[in-house]
C-alpha cells in the first residue's frame, strides 16, 4: 500500500548536495528519504535545496512594518537631501496625517528640536527616529498632538519647562499617545517570506500584552515575543526571555536588573540584554553573576563589542549570544572611521565565539538592520562592508556554519514542516533565490 501525503517534494538537495525528497503530513514531516514511495500533491524542486526556514532570532515588527510606510532617511547626507525627501511626502489635502521618518544620521544636522523641524516641514505633524531608534525628533505641530501635561521624563525639556521637541526611548508612550492603525504587518510578513524567513524572535523590550495582540496572527510566521514582564503567554505565540534594555550612557542600579533578573526566574523565564557595548556587557555579567548565574536559554543581544578575553567567561556561564552579522555590512564603513584599528577586531564576533564554544544565533535586529537574512548570511562569510573593506577576517565562517545561525541543524521527523527551497545567492540584493516556503506543512511563498 502506497502511503499518502499532503505534500511531497521531490529532487532536492541537502545541504550537502545529496538528493532528497520530504512527505509533509498534518503540517508535520513524516518522512525524509531519498527518493519517497507515495501519493499526494507534488512539487518538483528542480533540485534547489531544501532545508528548515529560516529564523530571525532578533527583529522588531512594529518597527519594522511601520517604517515600510515611512520615509526612509538613511541615505540623506545633507539638510537639503532630508528636506526634499520629507516635502515630498506632504499632503496637502490631508494637514493632520503624520509624516513619520527613520535613518536620521545626526551627522546631518545634529539633533534637531522643534524649531529647526518647523522650518523643515511647518504644516503636518512630523516626527523622526534617529538611525539608532533611541531618539524622537518632533516639530511643533507633532508635539501638540502629544496632549497635556503630565509628559512623562522620556520628553525632553528646555530651562523653561517646554518640550525641546526631543524624546528619548520614549516609544512605547508615544505609540500610547499617537495612536493610529497597526502598521502593515501583513505585507511585512509576506515580504519576509519570500526570503525564506519562517520564524522570527520580537526582541522590543517594551513588549506587553497590548503588544502581543497587535501581533497576534498578524504574520504567517512561528513567532516568540520578548518583553516585559507582564507579557503574558498567548495561544498563537511563544513567550520568550525578559528583555532587559541596557544604556551604557544611563545605567540603572545593578539592584533594579538583579530584581528583574529575580522575577524572571519566578515566571520561568531566561533573560535577553540588550549588550551593544562593553559597559552594558559588563553590566549584563556583573548582574547575572550577582543574582546566582545564568540559566541555559540566557542570551545576550548583539554582544557588539566582546574583548577575546571575555569569550571564556561567557561559554563558562552558557550564555548564547544573538549577533547581527548584517551590521558589519551596513555599518563597516562607519565603524572603520570612528572605532581605532585594535578594536576593530572585537566587533560582532563570529568564529572566534563559535571556536570558543560559545553558542551563536543571527537576527536582523530590523528596522535598524538589513531584515533580509541574506544579507546578514553573506557578510557572516565574507566579513565586508558595503565599500568591500574586511572587519575581523578571523570572524568569518563557512555557509553552512552560518546557515545553523538562521535555521536548526536539521530536519527533524516529525516536527512542524517549517521547510524552504533555496539556492544561495549570488546577488543577495535581489529577490528571487528562495524557491519555496512552507509553514506548518502550508505554502506561504512561491516563486
Ligand atoms: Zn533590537
Amino acid at each position: 500500500m502506497r502511503t499518502s501525503f499532503d505534500l511531497i517534494i521531490r529532487n532536492a538537495r541537502d545541504a550537502e548536495g545529496a538528493l532528497i525528497s520530504v512527505g509533509i503530513r498534518d503540517g508535520i514531516i513524516a518522512t525524509i528519504e531519498k527518493t519517497i514511495e507515495g501519493s499526494g500533491s507534488e512539487y518538483d524542486a528542480r533540485g534547489q535545496t531544501l532545508g528548515p526556514g529560516l529564523h530571525d532570532h532578533h527583529c522588531h515588527l512594529l518597527g519594522t512594518a511601520a517604517r515600510m510606510e515611512s520615509v526612509d532617511l538613511t541615505d540623506c547626507r545633507t539638510k537639503d537631501d532630508a528636506i526634499a525627501k520629507l516635502r515630498a511626502c506632504t499632503d496637502s489635502s490631508a494637514p493632520d496625517k503624520w509624516v513619520r521618518a527613520f535613518g536620521y544620521d545626526e551627522r546631518v544636522a545634529g539633533l534637531p528640536d522643534r524649531e529647526l523641524l518647523d522650518k523643515w516641514l511647518p504644516e503636518q505633524p512630523l516626527r523622526i527616529q534617529d538611525r539608532t531608534g533611541a531618539y524622537w525628533f518632533l516639530n511643533s505641530a507633532a508635539i501638540a498632538r502629544l496632549g497635556t501635561e503630565p509628559l512623562p521624563p522620556c520628553v525632553e525639556r528646555d530651562a523653561n519647562k517646554r518640550p525641546t521637541g526631543r524624546i528619548w526611548r520614549g516609544d512605547t508612550w508615544l505609540r500610547e499617545r499617537i495612536g493610529g492603525s497597526p502598521p502593515a504587518l501583513a505585507s511585512l510578513g509576506q515580504q519576509l517570506a519570500r526570503w525564506g524567513v519562517t520564524g522570527v524572535t520580537d526582541a522590543s523590550a517594551s513588549n506587553g500584552n497590548v503588544e502581543a495582540k497587535l501581533l497576534s496572527g498578524s504574520i504567517p510566521q512561528r513567532l516568540i515575543i520578548m518583553g516585559t514582564e507582564d507579557l503574558r503567554e498567548g495561544d498563537s505565540y511563544t513567550l520568550g526571555p525578559v528583555k532587559l534594555l541596557l544604556d551604557e550612557n544611563d545605567l540603572p542600579p545593578i539592584d533594579l536588573i538583579m530584581e528583574r533578573i529575580t522575577t524572571a526566574r519566578e515566571l520561568n523565564r531566561n533573560v535577553a540584554a540588550h549588550c551593544a557595548t562593553l559597559g552594558e556587557l559588563l553590566f549584563y555579567l556583573e548582574a547575572l553573576r550577582l543574582s546566582g548565574g545564568a540559566r541555559p536559554g540566557d542570551r545576550i543581544e548583539h554582544g557588539s563589542v566582546i574583548p577575546e578575553s571575555l569569550i571564556g567567561d561567557i561559554c563558562s556561564m552558557g550564555l548564547m549570544v544573538v549577533t547581527q552579522p548584517n551590521f558589519i555590512h551596513d555599518r563597516g564603513d562607519r565603524y572603520r572611521s570612528q572605532i581605532d584599528e585594535f578594536e576593530l577586531d572585537d566587533l560582532y564576533r563570529l568564529g572566534s565565539l563559535l571556536r570558543g564554544g560559545v553558542k551563536v544565533l543571527g537576527g536582523s535586529d530590523a528596522p535598524y538592520g538589513d531584515t533580509n537574512p541574506w544579507v546578514a548570511l553573506r557578510a557572516a562569510l565574507d566579513r565586508r562592508t558595503r565599500n568591500g573593506a574586511v572587519i575581523g577576517m578571523n570572524e568569518a565562517i563557512d555557509r553552512n556554519t552560518a546557515l545553523t545561525l538562521y535555521q536548526n541543524p536539521q530536519l527533524t521527523l516529525g516536527a512542524h514542516a517549517d521547510i524552504i527551497l533555496y539556492h544561495w545567492p549570488e546577488d543577495i540584493g535581489a529577490l528571487g533565490n528562495v524557491g519555496l516556503t512552507i509553514i506548518g506543512g502550508e505554502i506561504i511563498w512561491q516563486a
